[in-house]
């Protein structure tokens, strides 16, 4: 039945949607703090608030504060009893998580990424990991509202495609179409996204939207992808080719790229490129053998890289440094008030997340004000943003029109 009610796009039901939205956003809430934001008629309000009740959208969740008479009763959406699914699927791993409807996370599964895990593999254990949670938390297809799909782009979105995605271990990873295999599995609703900008919506909301402009690096082993939100919103693809980050030129005269460019982000930072560069220096760690990297899991590269000696700790943290400057230009071009850094690295090297925003910190505009940090969600972030985004889209169809109007994506 809520299903019915996201899906109903009658002008009527617009406006209980948009009320309900805002409950989302702003809940719990009182009746008058609604008036104040939608400028509705009270006995207009009053009976959309009972029809919501009535349909158990929403409910009354005690009492708020007041200073003369009566404490006013507070509204919030019904949180349980219909289910959101995020995946990530990324180079490292593949990551399940269940929310209800307020993106509190009610379970989450992940699995490695192998040599083995072709996409028709993968789609078979996404789909025993849904049925699984459909089980156990006893809900159905008409429960789940949808499937937010995080993965690594470039994508087509209106084919629901991945296109040619860097380095995943199995084959068959080019021109995938996902949400077609995904809707075969389970006839729901569908949104597709690119990984990053995903986890950078779902900061966006863990962070109950204090930052509207974010900009989410996720420098992993094997690339570097940015999410970037403006104003409280995702920047189109049309502003920025958001492939090419990874491939920002920091050197002039640097490094050989795997692009076959010279100085790129990732010739700096990704496994492949250290090792190189150890290689070159004679450090303790300077003779893996091609064979050994190819195989080699995130947990173990990063364990080796641990037992390194000094001479690898400076290679390590030299590349710290030219991530750092290719992150504060794209600080400085998006101005953007918050910098979230995620990665292998940056989370486990001692020293390497502080010498990224040194460097950072270093290159950009003086006057600028900017707020890092590692984030809230972590690993979760993008397969939670990817639910978020899979709820929001049933409200795109909603016309703000009014001046009191609230912004809302
Ligand atoms: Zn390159």
């Amino acid at each position: 039945m809520f299903k019915q009610f996201l899906q109903n796009t009658t002008p009527k039901n617009q406006d209980l949607k948009k009320l309900y939205l805002l409950i989302h956003k702003y809940g719990p809430i009182t009746k008058a703090d609604l008036i104040e934001k939608t400028e509705i008629k009270k006995t207009t309000l009053v009976r959309m608030i009972d029809e919501l009740l009535k349909c158990k959208f929403i409910e009354e969740c005690g009492l708020g504060e007041s200073f003369v008479g009566r404490r006013p009763i507070l509204y919030d959406v019904v949180r349980n009893g219909n289910y959101l699914i995020g995946i990530h699927i990324s180079r490292m791993k593949t990551n399940i998580v269940l929310l209800n409807l307020r993106y509190d996370q009610i379970d989450q599964e992940s699995f490695i990424m192998t040599t083995m895990h072709t996409p028709e593999f993968v789609m078979l254990k996404i789909k025993n990991i849904i049925e699984n949670f459909m089980e156990k938390h006893h809900f159905d297809q008409e429960k789940l509202m949808g499937i937010g799909l995080a993965v690594i782009g470039p994508l087509n979105r209106a084919e629901g495609m991945i296109l040619k995605p860097e380095s995943f271990l199995a084959a068959n990873w080019n021109h995938v179409p996902i949400v077609k295999l995904i809707q075969q599995a389970f006839p729901v609703k569908v949104v597709l996204e690119k990984g990053a900008n995903a986890a950078a919506v779902a900061e966006y909301h863990a962070n109950n939207y204090l930052y509207e402009n974010i900009l989410y690096c996720v420098s992993g082993g094997w690339g570097i992808d940015c999410g970037v939100v403006v104003n409280g919103m995702i920047l189109p693809d049309q502003y920025a080719d958001q492939s090419g980050y990874g491939h920002m030129i920091v050197d002039l005269n640097g490094n050989i790229c795997s692009c076959g460019k010279r100085g790129c982000i990732v010739s700096y930072t990704s496994f492949q490129s250290i090792v190189r560069q150890l290689e070159s220096e004679n450090a303790l760690l300077g003779n893996m053998s091609k064979e050994l990297f190819q195989k080699a899991s995130l947990t173990e590269m990063m364990e080796y890289f641990k037992q390194g000696d000094k001479k690898t700790e400076r290679i390590i943290l030299e590349s710290a440094r030219y991530l750092g400057i290719g992150l504060s230009n794209l600080l400085n071009l998006f101005r953007s008030e918050i910098i979230i850094l995620n990665g292998p690295f940056l989370y486990e090297f001692d020293g390497y997340y502080e010498q990224v925003v040194d460097n950072i910190a270093e290159n950009i505009h003086e006057e600028k004000e900017v707020i890092f940090s590692q984030g809230w969600l972590q690993e979760n972030a993008a397969a939670i943003g990817a639910a978020i985004l899979l709820f929001e889209s049933y409200f795109k169809d909603l016309n703000f029109s009014s001046e009191k109007s609230v912004a809302i994506f």
